[in-house]
């Protein structure tokens, strides 16, 4: 694996005209990562990785600062999975060309995390733009697990760059808790409340595709998960196609936003 500290030098030693599949991470990584690198393993001829935490996506700076960081163990893994390239470029060179970082989102899609997470996405965003136009991979893969970001990032580089965004599920601890970086911040209780809240979640994903009528029990869904002491950021129903509340049986999916000791946690089904 060659690692990259600067696209300048990843450019003059990679050929983007090549099968090359892109995994942009935030690094410490975990099984829902590592299902995205072999998808790209599978799929393209290399693998680029990049491990860069984003400041201004961050609109907290705690939150930035306690972000888990685990490069050395990230390398081991990456190696191990037989990665190609690895790039962890510098803010610094990232925020170099200021005209590429200015991003808006338009009114409809501040819903979900972009309403309660304000400049998250335009910072999400304007990093994958600042990257494709740097490299341009042929294939770019992420994760449903964040699947506001990945719809956003899909409707963003539509028009504008080659590269083909291929989803991948979300991997799940034994079929419930997601797989998060954040989760390394999180104590063996916590990750048992966490647990516990996408059982629930699942469970009631699982009801309302057998009987839709049930979706009038979101609000006392809700009551329980607050009367287990745990700050429900948004629990809600939204159209699984453009993120809208125009939902029926077959189009919706759930997303939920919560806090366990100050770790927010976000999930979907
Ligand atoms: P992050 O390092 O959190 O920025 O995530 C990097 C990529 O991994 C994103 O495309 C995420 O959606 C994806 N990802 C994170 N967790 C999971 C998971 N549990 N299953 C599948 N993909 C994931």
């Amino acid at each position: 694996m060659i690692i990259f500290k600067s696209f300048n030098k990843l450019n003059k030693k990679v050929n983007f005209k090549a099968n090359i599949g892109f995994v942009p991470t935030m690094g410490a990584l975990h099984n829902g990562h590592i299902s995205l690198i072999k998808r790209s393993n599978s799929i393209c001829k290399k693998t680029l990785v990049s491990i860069f935490i984003n400041p201004s996506q961050f609109n907290k700076k705690n939150d930035y600062k306690k972000y888990p960081r685990k490069v050395e163990t990230d390398i081991k893994i990456l190696k191990k999975l037989k990665v190609d390239y690895l790039l962890i470029p510098k803010v610094s060179e990232v925020y170099k060309n200021k005209n590429n970082m200015k991003i808006r989102l338009i009114k409809k899609d501040k819903v979900l995390c972009a309403k309660y997470r304000p400049g998250h996405f335009e910072g999400v965003l304007a990093v994958i733009n600042q990257f494709l136009t740097l490299i341009k991979p042929k294939y770019m893969f992420l994760g449903q697990k964040d699947y506001q970001q990945l719809h956003l990032i899909k409707n963003f580089i539509k028009n504008k760059f080659f590269t083909k965004v291929i989803p991948c599920k979300t991997i799940r601890y034994k079929g419930s808790l997601a797989y998060s970086s954040r989760n390394f911040l999180l104590s063996k209780n916590d990750i048992k409340k966490a647990t516990y809240v996408s059982k629930l979640v699942k469970k009631f994903y699982y009801d309302l595709k057998k009987d839709f009528k049930k979706v009038r029990k979101l609000k006392e869904l809700k009551r329980k998960l607050i009367k287990n002491n745990l700050k429900v950021e948004y629990l809600e129903l939204r159209n699984k196609v453009n993120l809208s509340k125009k939902i029926n049986r077959s189009n919706f999916k759930i997303f939920i936003s919560f806090y366990i000791n100050k770790v927010r946690l976000i999930d979907n089904f």
